[in-house]
């Protein structure tokens, strides 16, 4: 029998959107409020510890950035499908965010003036990447947790793994979880959701992204109801460390780093000569696989060639103060020391610009659900989003959701009565269905096969054949699915059984990207069809939903929200 376990409200991810809206909360309800905060990794591991460059903000109004140009970067680069409502809330938040977590503690790099010190990053036209030298992540993650201890209204679910969000007559009932540390099936209810749950960087074999982050609050989202928005956005990032993926950050190239092909050009001069290697992200990794396809990339292992980010031009001390971990991954891993030799790097898999659809509030159609963070899809980013961005958006909009579920807990909202039979149905598809399957299929061996189907289909560059031929494979490979048996049987910290779910998510979250972008005929942003190389406002200014029906996914659109200024020509 599943153990029933009921909190005031739900958090789950403990990554910087969820642990900012845990901390609002907290802060503003004190006493009367009782959070549970559930993460199938111990707490600081969430992938937001990783954000390495920077948070987007505009500190310097005196010296020249303003809001508004926040707001133009941010759309220009989004390719004109953000809602330009959204981004105008979010420029205006994220200064407060910065300076909120300063009085929290937070250790910003400095200027020798002692202002708070921005570095460039890609697309924004001032110097706005807010950073702790290149560990970001590492510190806000710290400073939200520290500052969340002062207060005992909330319990932690460390090492729990969701597996199903209980919605009835419209209204959010309970999340089904298991405790991986004893193997007990748990009913968490709760008044109000948060999901905070992250991307899916790992439907990609060569990605940045923590092995961890495999979209289980999309695909649980999408079972329960919510349709799925832009999910054709995937971001290639330009310098993924060669062979691993690992990131280096964009900050590199925002201290002044270099991208080099094999004959030593700055091959960005024939692609963004007025941004060169600070153009956005999707324009710099198409130049990239350009120059790769054109035999001006250097050969790398398992048909990863790449190019040269070089640093060794910016002198050793500014690698050390500004990129230190930079430096410790390269030489580590690489054993490359940027101080002197250049990094090899190729376009990587790095962002879900779509996600949870919600309104400018962060919430769903479903009452009493809320998304934040990378999961959800507010249409900040629209088609590309602007590096430093993304950590911004957690901080605002785990604030933003913070404020409105403590508002909907203060005016009473009932706690509902849980349908007794999608809990056992749960449970038997988890314990009884896929722990039991005994077919011949090894769940590593597809998951390995569906990552490397969505590098070759769904990478940089897509077209009808190529998107269409993933569809095809990925039909065969949830076949196989079906077959799958795991390991372990046991109940005890089973990993294989939680990957399998992990999986099971992966699967569909892959034929809805696939789906979205075989209808998207154009190109913008992120999304660079061969078969359809132009931007076609006509017809495609607008978003994708997919919704599940019991036909399987159904697609839809809405429109963008315009409210200053019309799509023109996207330049650099
Ligand atoms: C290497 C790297 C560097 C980056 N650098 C930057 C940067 O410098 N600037 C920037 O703006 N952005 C950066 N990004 C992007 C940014 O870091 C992320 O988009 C952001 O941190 C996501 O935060 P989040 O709170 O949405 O989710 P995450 O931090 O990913 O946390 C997700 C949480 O959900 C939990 N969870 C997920 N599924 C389940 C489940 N089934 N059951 C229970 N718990 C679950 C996880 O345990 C975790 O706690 C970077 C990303 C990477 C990968």
């Amino acid at each position: 029998m599943a153990e029933q376990i009921t909190h005031d409200v739900l958090i789950l991810g403990t990554g910087l959107a969820g642990l900012r809206a845990a901390l609002g909360i907290a802060r503003r309800l004190e006493q009367n409020v009782n959070i549970g905060l559930v993460s199938k990794v111990q707490l600081m591991r969430s992938h937001s510890v990783c954000a390495e460059g920077g948070t987007a903000a505009v500190l310097q109004n005196d010296e020249g950035d303003n809001l508004d140009l926040h707001a133009w970067d941010t759309i220009k680069g989004s390719d004109f499908l953000a809602d330009q409502d959204v981004v105008f809330r979010f420029v205006e938040q994220a200064p407060d965010e910065i300076y909120q977590l300063e009085r929290w503690g937070l250790p910003w790099s400095r200027r020798e003036d002692g202002r708070i010190l921005q570095r460039d990053f890609g697309g924004h036209s001032f110097p706005r990447a807010t950073m702790a030298a290149d560990k970001t992540g590492f510190y806000e993650m710290q400073t939200l947790y520290d500052t969340l201890q002062k207060y005992d209204n909330f319990t932690r679910y460390d090492e729990v793994f969701v597996t199903s969000i209980i919605v009835d007559d419209g209204h959010f009932c309970a999340l089904t979880a298991i405790d991986m540390m004893d193997g007990k099936f748990l009913v968490l209810r709760a008044r109000a959701l948060l999901i905070a749950s992250g991307g899916a960087g790992t439907l990609f074999g060569f990605t940045t992204y923590s092995q961890t982050v495999t979209g289980d609050g999309l695909a649980m989202a999408y079972r329960a109801g919510v349709a799925l928005e832009d999910m054709e956005f995937i971001q290639f990032h330009p310098t993924g460390l060669v062979p691993s993926g690992i990131l280096i950050t964009e900050g590199c190239r925002g201290e002044g780093g270099y991208l080099l092909n094999n004959t030593g050009k700055r091959f960005m001069s024939d692609y963004a000569p007025g941004k060169m290697e600070l153009a956005p992200r999707d324009i710099i990794s198409r130049a990239m696989m350009q120059e790769i396809e054109q035999g001006r990339g250097f050969s790398g292992p398992e048909g990863l060639d790449y190019l040269h980010l070089d640093l060794a031009h910016l002198g050793k001390d500014v690698v050390l103060r500004r990129l230190p971990l930079i430096r410790e991954l390269c030489m580590k891993f690489v054993d490359v020391d940027p101080v002197v030799d250049p990094i090899p790097v190729r376009p990587v898999a790095h962002y879900s610009m779509g996600g949870i659809e919600t309104d400018i509030h962060g919430k769903t159609n479903i009452e009493g659900v809320w998304a934040a963070g990378e999961a959800a899809c507010v249409s900040l980013h629209g088609a590309n989003r602007l590096g430093t961005n993304s950590t911004a958006e957690c901080l605002v909009w785990g604030g933003i959701c913070g404020e409105q579920i403590a508002d909907v807990l203060q005016a009473g909202q009932p706690l509902p009565a849980v349908p007794a039979d999608r809990v056992a149905a749960e449970e038997q598809h988890v314990f009884g269905d896929l722990l039991e399957r005994k077919g011949p299929q090894n769940p590593y061996a597809l998951s390995h096969e569906l990552r490397r189907l969505m590098d070759e289909c769904m990478g940089v560059f897509r077209s009808h054949e190529g998107i269409s031929t993933g569809l095809r494979k990925l039909g065969e490979l949830r076949g196989r699915w079906q077959q799958i048996a795991i390991e372990d049987k046991g109940r005890v910290y089973n990993s294989n059984l939680v990957n399998t779910l992990e999986l099971e998510n992966l699967l569909d979250l892959a034929e809805i990207a696939m789906m979205a972008a075989l209808a998207r005929e154009e190109s913008r942003g992120g999304h660079a069809r061969r078969d359809f190389p132009q931007r076609d406002d006509e017809h495609w200014l607008k978003h994708t939903l997919i919704r599940r029906t019991d036909d399987g996914p159904e697609i839809g659109d809405k429109p963008v929200t315009i409210t200053h200024w019309n799509p023109v020509e996207r330049k650099y």
